[in-house]
């Protein structure tokens, strides 16, 4: 199994390529211009299937149609993310010079479970910085959007926002047991263990 960082977009949104040993891969995430993310794709030889979005921000999802039309992918968001996906006021797209609206092949729920080749993705429902965020756990790694960063967590003053859920959905995170690598949406990778001590939204 191998993860590849790309930040991309006009914010450096993480782009995360995950790829199992045959090749199959995952994009969570993506933003701006794809055409990193096409070159490391075709270098390593990679059939990407999936495309899995932790929340609808525009900053998440300005690839994905892009990336999509090039390979086929399905793209999976949360069941209840649907009203951010679908509007560009929402996702705030409309003041960020675009108009982005995604129709999801598939929606998914707490607990369900993503296949891609032998990587088996299990869903955590984060809902805060939007109503429908979710977390992806893959062995022991987890992709937490933008519900957790590094010594920070999402903001929820956006649309669909709150800060009582975000609270809960850390909460959720801080007592998952023993500890997992952590890619965020935005900034460098951390670990639960270093989060759960320094991190004071946990
Ligand atoms: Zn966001």
């Amino acid at each position: 199994m191998k993860i590849k960082i790309l930040a991309m977009g006009s914010i450096g949104t993480n782009c995360y390529v995950v790829s199992d040993d045959a090749g199959n891969t995952a994009i969570i995430d993506c933003d701006g211009d794809p055409r990193p993310l096409f070159s490391y794709i075709a270098e390593n030889n990679l059939n990407p299937t999936h495309i899995l979005l932790t929340h609808g921000h525009y900053d998440h999802i300005g690839a994905v149609d892009l990336v999509k039309d090039k390979y086929g992918c399905k793209v999976i968001a949360g069941k209840d993310e649907m009203p951010v996906l679908t509007d560009p006021a929402i996702n705030s797209s409309l003041y960020c010079g675009g108009e982005f609206i995604i129709i999801p092949d598939e929606l998914v729920s707490d607990g369900d479970i993503i296949t891609v080749g032998d990587l088996k993705f299990q869903v955590m429902f984060t809902p805060g910085h939007t109503v429908g965020s979710l977390c992806f756990i893959l062995q022991d790694n987890i992709f937490s959007g933008d519900t957790l960063f590094q010594g920070s967590c999402g903001r929820t003053d956006l649309a669909t926002g709150d800060w009582n859920t975000i609270l809960r959905s850390l909460k959720r995170l801080r007592n998952l047991p023993g500890d997992y690598s952590v890619f965020p949406g935005h900034g460098p990778s951390t670990t639960l263990g270093i989060e759960r001590m320094s991190n004071p939204y946990m």
